[in-house]
């Protein structure tokens, strides 16, 4: 079995896709937990809107399935502004930077997941256009070659990463602003399964919520997951309800224990006793 197909895992995968862009909140208000990062957002954003300018940069970081890619929405929509989409990886040479760049209008959101895998070469077309708001192009080759500058729009680039340890020093230190995302409380879990079987148009009772928030390992990905999974079992062993009884069945069947902890983790337990 991958690392990915299991159910508590937490990256993210291609058939969740379309559930987790249905289940994504669109405001600050809907976005649940992370109290002090949202109130802090929430300065800054109306600061940045009542001057009319551009959000300084931010940079998230935690484990995956947080809600980093879910916040940086957030605050594109808060700004009124274009989110562009893109990955650390998925950006191979300093060309494709240099293309997103340049076709940013002001005030859009540029929002790199995985930002700590940029190569090298990437990352230092990335410094002048954080810091001046300026791609610096090579014309020609050898001797005879010069560099000129281009100006950008003012743009703010959110990026996320698991690992802000690997991050290099420059990169990290041109984010104005820096957040780290924690891992949520049964409680929040249990009012994110709450909205999420709202919109799936899922019963539940509220000792079934909590049954999954507390096995969902802090994690809202892997708890929209098990209720997807579950609601499925109600469905056919049940009246199509979520209660107790039903999510602990449900939550048995897929292996995964009271902690959240599946078989994989049990047998590394077993074998580290
Ligand atoms: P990350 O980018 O950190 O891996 P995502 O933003 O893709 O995580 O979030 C994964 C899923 O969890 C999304 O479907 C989103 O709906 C849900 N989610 C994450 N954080 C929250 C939150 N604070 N409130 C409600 N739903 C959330």
């Amino acid at each position: 079995m991958s690392e990915n197909d299991r159910l508590i895992s937490t990256g993210p995968r291609k058939e969740d896709e379309d559930i987790e862009t249905s289940l994504r909140p669109h405001t600050l208000r809907e976005y649940v937990g992370q109290d002090k990062v949202k109130s802090s957002l929430d300065i800054y954003i109306r600061a940045a809107l009542s001057r009319r300018d551009a959000l300084d940069h931010i940079l998230l970081y935690g484990p995956p399935g947080l809600g980093k890619t879910t916040l940086a929405c957030i605050v594109a929509a808060e700004m009124g502004q274009n989110i562009r989409v893109t990955s650390g990886p998925a950006i191979e040479r300093p060309g494709d930077l240099a293309s997103i760049l340049t076709n940013l209008t002001a005030g859009d959101v540029l929002f790199i997941d995985e930002i700590h895998r940029l190569s090298r070469a990437v990352e230092e077309v990335l410094y002048p256009a954080m810091e001046d708001y300026a791609l610096d192009i090579m014309i020609g080759k050898g001797p005879t070659a010069r560099s000129i500058r281009l100006d950008l729009p003012k743009f703010t680039l959110i990026g996320a990463t698991t690992r802000a340890g690997q991050l290099s020093a420059p990169l990290r230190d041109r984010f104005g602003i820096t957040f780290r995302l924690e891992m949520y409380s049964p409680e929040d879990l249990a009012t994110i399964i709450n909205r999420s079987a709202g919109i799936l148009k899922v019963a539940c009772d509220q000792d079934g919520l909590y049954e999954i928030a507390r096995r969902s390992r802090g994690t809202p990905r892997i708890a929209n997951r098990m209720l997807k999974r579950v609601r499925d079992f109600a469905q056919v062993r049940g009246d199509g309800c979520i209660t107790l009884s039903i999510a602990r069945e449900g939550l048995d069947m897929l292996d995964v224990d009271e902690l959240g902890l599946d078989k994989v983790d049990r047998a590394i337990l077993a074998a580290l006793c």
